[in-house]
């Protein structure tokens, strides 16, 4: 059998490891690991949805609604846009997978920030793209128009506020970049942690409104963060109608399930849930900057759910992380990104504490 010659240059993308996977290998009790990895919400998923889940259990022989048209009012309505400017994904990564598969070709190239999302990187490369980085893991205007210009890439990701390192980049900056590139180019403005960003600092918050005037650029939501509903998949890119007809073309039918859907249209119209989620992490969040500060190594300043601390070379992020893990302490190693760094998801304050205590044993404090 002969695969696909793309494949060789692709590696497989490595999710946060599960609780399940520490209990059996380390023999921890499941109440005694903690994971704050995956950049979930830590509350949990609002009642209002867990309603409407069980609610809709007796539909699940059904295929769900296809036009999806009770979440796409719900979030055209949330966005003041018009309910032809949306696609739904299963996660927004399957709308990432979708503008791959639209717009490149093995002549095609991508552009993104050194350290960013690495799905960006395995969906274009899929389509034998490639892929070209700026110097910093920060998005900065004169390192993406510089090689904007050298390579014309088909794609740019921008990824704001930007995992896995938690920096934002300022609509400002975004808008700058974007008026500095002509409409060959697609433009990804991925907002996954954006109502983290929005309640931090209003000079970082990006929407749809800001974007819709361009027609070579895509907005990015996902239910999977804020919205603690990562289990269910389900995203969203808004852009205007041309492209989203495109990506329909790209799109399987009923490409998310009876209960994803129910689930995601009464998280849409929850809005406490996530207006609650969000001043817990903030306090939390508090905690995390205090504690980098008090052990003295570096942070990132994080407009997102996690938090990225930066070690100097007399500490190794990987060391760390496989001591933590072997306590049933699950973060996430950014080693394979070239930094030496943590990734460590913001939890409630018990699962914060549980870090804490882990750490300083880790680091013999
Ligand atoms: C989590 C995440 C996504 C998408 O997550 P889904 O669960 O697929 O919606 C997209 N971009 C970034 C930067 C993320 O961190």
């Amino acid at each position: 059998m002969k695969l696909n010659k793309v494949l060789e240059n692709i590696k497989i993308y490595e999710a946060g490891k599960p609780i399940e996977l520490v209990v059996r290998e380390f023999g921890i009790a499941s109440e005694d690991v903690v994971k704050l990895a995956s950049n979930e919400n830590p509350i949990g998923t609002s009642p209002v949805v867990k309603e409407a889940i069980i609610a809709n259990a007796d539909k699940a022989h059904l295929y769900p609604d296809d036009s999806m048209f009770e979440l796409k009012e719900a979030l055209a309505s949330k966005y003041a846009v018009g309910e032809q400017n949306i696609i739904i994904g299963a996660g927004s990564d399957q709308v990432l997978e979708f503008i791959s598969r639209a717009v490149l070709d093995d002549n095609s190239s991508v552009l993104m920030s050194a350290v960013t999302f690495a799905m960006y990187e395995i969906y274009a490369k899929q389509m034998g793209a490639k892929i070209y980085k700026t110097a910093s893991f920060e998005h900065k205007y004169d390192e993406f128009i510089e090689a904007y210009q050298m390579y014309k890439p088909k794609i740019i990701y921008l990824c704001t506020p930007n995992n896995p390192t938690g920096d934002a980049t300022s609509r400002e900056e975004v808008l700058k970049i974007i008026n500095a590139v002509d409409e060959e180019t697609l433009i990804v403005v991925d907002g996954a942690y954006m109502e983290y960003a929005r309640a931090k600092d209003s000079k970082y918050a990006i929407g749809p409104n800001d974007l819709l005037q361009f027609s070579n650029v895509i907005y990015l939501g996902t239910f999977s963060k804020a919205y603690g509903l990562g289990g269910m998949r389900v995203g969203y890119g808004i852009a205007q109608p041309t492209l989203i007809g495109a990506l329909y073309k790209m799109r399987p039918p009923f490409n998310i399930s009876t209960l994803s859907l129910a689930a995601a249209i009464a998280a849409c119209r929850d809005k406490t849930f996530v207006e609650e989620s969000i001043v817990l992490h903030q306090e939390q969040l508090q905690r995390y900057e205090a504690f980098a500060k008090e052990n003295g190594f570096a942070y990132i300043e994080s407009y997102t759910n996690f938090i990225t601390y930066l070690f100097t070379d007399d500490m190794d992020s990987t060391n760390i992380a496989d001591a933590l893990l072997k306590r049933g302490v699950i973060i996430r190693n950014l080693a394979s990104y070239g930094l030496n760094a943590i990734r460590i998801t913001v939890g409630t304050a018990k699962q914060n504490d549980m870090f804490f205590r882990h750490f300083l044993e880790v680091l013999d404090r």
